[in-house]
């Protein structure tokens, strides 16, 4: 949360005359600013077209969307690399419902984010009276939320928002609906008693300590370890104790894996990472120590072949250490043999004060044997990305993408597709923490557009987004966000003409097959129709000179990379998802 100099000023900027009265939406936006809140995602309309322009009247940032749920998406990654919860505002009913996606993205992958509502009138829809959009908005948020709330009178919108905004971020962070109803924006307050009302939340995410003992099981099992491996995941990434996870990988001398969102905590080609020999350390490994990650879809439940098991659900024998805010995720899929419960950043310096001068380093034949896979993939990679055919292919795209990161190491990369993303995820070296955003745990398509605006908003940095042409069309007429607010954000289409790829046929001959699309669209149009700079580009050169300009000038811009329509496998890695791919 905003330090205490930027609240005290949020503060003083809300001064009123003590004569004058405040209203519901007054109350609204000096709670979020008294608690440094400084920006809202969202989509005006009725109820809250005047909290959109009084907000931004009051200094506040008020970024307006084309749909609530790229809003959404944008408060989520908002609060995942601010720490404090990101603010989607949408009308009552139907941008509610647009909202909510959003909001379960952001419960299930530990964001924190507050989705408030404009609602229509309690009395009319308790009694389904056919109020103006009438929905029992609190009851259909509250399975998808941490937590949910309404406010009922405007003596209580400061309690309401202080509790919003310790639900989004003490403990798991996630999503919290708040639910305001129209009637509350017109009720009056005295001045005075108004801002006693409201609440500057002391401490709204409290370090959790882990136990000393908690802390001694892990170290012991991580020094009696022959095959030692640390896996990092967003939760490390979100912790923002990046120089303490250094620390304790260096210090260990343990190799490790990053999660997705994870890649860059430490540089991607650091000699500790085990990327590259990720098939080979999983099932390798004898004691793991998961810090901020979950034993999810993600990681095969920490089951099956991927973890040496004998059969897809067989344990393969491994110990596990877990690093975990959440005191309920130890032994959700397999035994933790040392849960240590407490914030990444008390628990990762807790097990760096355990880990003295005699430490010994991992065996030399297991760092040897992961240097030597790694070695071997790495020089078969760099062999498929020296190739140039015609057309590009996502290998011959992507590695332009890669040298324009690592020459330019503080833009944000923003992630979606199927193959797009897992070719991304593999090739695209991260250099620094939190850079790379993605479709995190549902692997969710739609992201792309709401994530470039809110990373360039709060970050301040160029964006680079490697979309899929599937997932671009989830969320492309934000472009037009983009260009409105000037973002220095360039977005790469891989355009193969479909989902997976572009050469599926009806085998009736009568429509276009489900998976693809318009062949030869010129998505770069949709850019220049609002002002933006869009660039076709059929080869590596050509994608490299825009990607260049883009970076150098921080216009929008739209890359529309043509690539070989046969490129591309039918849900990337996760074929085997599939129904009928079980079945064989
Ligand atoms: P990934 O998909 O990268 O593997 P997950 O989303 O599965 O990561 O896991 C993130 C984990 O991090 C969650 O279990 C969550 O409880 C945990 N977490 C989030 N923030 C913190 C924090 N500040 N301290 C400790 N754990 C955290």
């Amino acid at each position: 949360m905003g330090n205490v100099e930027t609240q005290v000023a949020a503060t003083g900027d809300v001064q009123q005359p003590a004569s004058a009265t405040m209203d519901g939406f007054q109350l609204v936006i000096d709670a979020l600013k008294l608690n440094g809140i400084d920006t809202i995602y969202g989509l005006p309309g009725i109820p809250i077209t005047d909290l959109t322009r009084r907000a931004q009247a009051d200094g506040m940032r008020v970024l307006s969307f084309r749909h609530e749920q790229s809003a959404g998406y944008a408060a989520s990654i908002a609060g995942f690399l601010t720490q404090k919860p990101g603010i989607c505002l949408t009308v009552s009913a139907p941008g509610f419902l647009n909202g909510l996606n959003a909001l379960a993205h952001a419960t299930t992958n530990c964001f924190p984010m507050i989705l408030i509502s404009g609602s229509s009138e309690r009395e009319i829809v308790d009694l389904q009276q056919g109020d103006y959009e009438e929905m029992d908005q609190l009851a259909i948020a509250k399975p998808l939320a941490k937590a949910a709330y309404r406010v009922l009178h405007a003596e209580d919108i400061g309690v309401g928002i202080a509790r919003a905004i310790r639900a989004a971020v003490s403990g798991r962070p996630g999503g919290v609906y708040l639910d305001l109803p129209g009637k509350l924006f017109a009720q009056g307050l005295e001045a005075a008693a108004g801002r006693n009302s409201l609440i500057q939340v002391v401490d709204p995410a409290p370090r959790q300590i882990p136990a000393p003992d908690s802390v001694q099981r892990a170290l012991a099992l991580l020094k009696g370890a022959n095959k030692p491996l640390i896996i990092l995941g967003k939760g490390a990434a979100y912790a923002q104790a990046d120089a303490e996870i250094r620390a304790l990988i260096e210090k260990t001398g343990i190799p490790y894996l990053p999660m997705s969102m994870a890649k860059g905590l430490l540089p991607d080609t650091h000699e500790q990472c085990a990327s590259a020999a990720r098939s080979f350390v999983l099932p390798g490994a004898d004691v793991v120590m998961l810090i901020g990650a979950r034993l999810n879809w993600l990681l095969s439940h920490g089951k099956g072949k991927t973890w040496g098991g004998k059969s897809a659900k067989a344990w393969g024998g491994q110990q596990f250490v877990q690093v975990d805010i959440s005191p309920q995720e130890a032994d959700s899929n397999v035994r933790i043999d040392a849960p240590v419960v407490g914030d990444i950043g008390s628990c990762v310096a807790a097990l760096l004060a355990g880990i003295d001068k005699g430490w010994p380093k991992p065996p030399a034949e297991w760092l040897k044997a992961i240097h030597d896979k790694k070695t071997a993939n790495v020089a078969k990679m760099t062999d498929t990305l020296a190739k140039n055919p015609s057309p590009m292919n996502f290998h011959s795209a992507l590695n332009v993408v890669r040298d324009i990161v690592k020459a330019n190491p503080d833009a944000m990369l923003v992630n979606e597709g199927a193959n797009a993303l897992d070719f991304t995820r593999s090739i695209v070296d991260m250099y620094k923490p939190r850079k790379r955003i993605d479709v995190g745990t549902w692997g969710i398509m739609g992201i792309g557009m709401g994530y470039c605006v809110a990373a360039a908003v709060t970050t301040k940095q160029p964006v680079i987004a490697v979309e899929g042409d599937s997932a671009f069309g989830f969320s492309g007429m934000e472009v037009e966000t983009i260009c409105r607010y000037k973002l220095p954000v360039c977005i790469v289409i891989l355009n193969n003409n479909g989902v997976y790829k572009g050469t599926d046929l009806d085998p009736t001959g009568r429509d276009p097959a489900p998976t693809v699309f318009v062949k030869g669209a010129r998505y770069e149009m949709l850019m220049q129709a609002f002002g933006g700079v869009g660039v076709r580009a059929t080869t590596p050169a050509e994608l490299r000179s825009a990607m260049e300009d883009a970076l150098r000038s921080g216009e929008p811009t739209l890359i529309n990379a043509v690539i070989d329509e046969t490129a591309g496998t039918e849900s990337g890695r996760i074929t085997a998802l599939n129904p009928t791919a079980k079945k064989k």
